[in-house]
């Protein structure tokens, strides 16, 4: 059996590298996979960042965040999608597993690491986050996690984690394995400087309208070889030409390579044959994304009833937790 288990930011604020990288890929195996696609929007989890104390601002991002990935392709009629914090047995099974979980193997973690070395205190909730990272997939027994690259080492503790309660306790987990959507990390900002990251400030918003889209774009840099007009180029080696493999159909692709290899095209030309790609992948979201905000109510009723639906997975597993375990009942 194939169960899919990934966690969304509480953050509407996607950007295409996200759309392209996750947000796809949820789609997909939620098509093939249907409520055997679990994804959980992990507010638990946001509140390991300080900026995250904010309640209005967790409230709204949490509600955007199911509300641009409905728009965006995840339909919750399909999959089963809710919010962590919907689901109290996050909490409980994560409880257990800390309690089998070495410190050393988490002061470990390269994302521990790099995040506490930038406070001045660190929250013990930020070194147990893989440990709840582990309690949201074995919850529902989940044996894929579609996750970026950087996710591995947590998804090898994830492993660990099943392991040590199977050999104290009997049977009871998978080991899930992660899976890295084919173009996750493909997607390169619109600085021409590496991968595109909220972080780094070189993105392309999902819901950003067109006008501001083409003001990132004319200036975005080329291929370095061409020089002048007349210097001819390799797409391969340019981000618009990456940006076209994403949103050109076939003939745009065909023209842009011919005439970019050849010079028969300049690359403001080229960046003006990108943008009917992204007008014609952006807007229906964006068109989507509008009609959910006006009804508000599609968006809540969804979630209440992707947490009834996780709820009814997680508490079979909670009583077979429970019951091997030992808590008296
Ligand atoms: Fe890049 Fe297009 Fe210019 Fe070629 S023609 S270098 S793909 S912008």
């Amino acid at each position: 059996m194939t169960r899919v288990f990934s966690g969304i930011q509480p953050t509407g604020d996607i950007h295409i590298g996200n759309y392209f990288g996750a947000v796809q890929n949820y789609v997909k195996l939620g098509q093939q996979f249907g409520k055997d696609a679990i994804y959980c929007i992990v507010d638990l989890h946001a509140l390991t960042n300080p900026a995250a104390y904010d309640p209005a601002l967790l409230t709204q991002r949490t509600h955007e965040a199911t509300l641009v990935n409905m728009a965006a392709g995840l339909d919750p009629e399909n999959v089963i999608l809710f919010v962590q914090s919907h689901v109290r047995d996050h909490v409980e099974l994560g409880w257990i597993f800390t309690t089998l979980t070495p410190v050393g193997e988490l002061e470990r973690m390269t994302q521990y690491k790099d995040k506490a070395s930038t406070l001045e205190s660190v929250p013990a909730g930020l070194l147990m986050y893989p440990v709840l990272q582990a309690a949201d997939i074995l919850l529902y027994k989940a044996d894929t996690v579609p996750v970026g690259e950087d996710q591995e080492q947590h998804i090898e503790l994830t492993r660990e984690v099943a392991r040590r309660f199977n050999n104290t306790f009997g049977a009871t987990f998978p080991e899930p394995k992660s899976v890295h959507a084919k173009n996750a990390l493909r997607v390169p900002g619109i600085d021409g400087q590496g991968k595109m990251s909220k972080s780094k400030g070189n993105t392309i918003g999902v819901l950003e309208d067109m006008e501001s889209i083409w003001q990132k774009v004319r200036p975005a840099p080329t291929d370095p070889a061409r020089v002048r007009r007349s210097d001819p180029g390799d797409p391969d080696k340019c981000l618009i030409g990456d940006y076209h493999k994403l949103f050109s159909d076939d003939e745009t692709i065909v023209k842009v390579y011919e005439g970019c290899r050849t010079a028969g095209i300049g690359c403001v030309d080229c960046k003006k044959m990108l943008m009917p790609g992204v007008e014609r992948t952006l807007v229906p979201i964006q068109d989507r994304a509008s009609a959910l905000r006006r009804d508000s109510d599609a968006v809540r009723g969804a979630l209440e009833r992707g947490a009834n639906e996780a709820r009814a997975i997680a508490e079979r597993t909670m009583s077979e937790v429970n019951d091997k375990v030992g808590f008296y009942r």
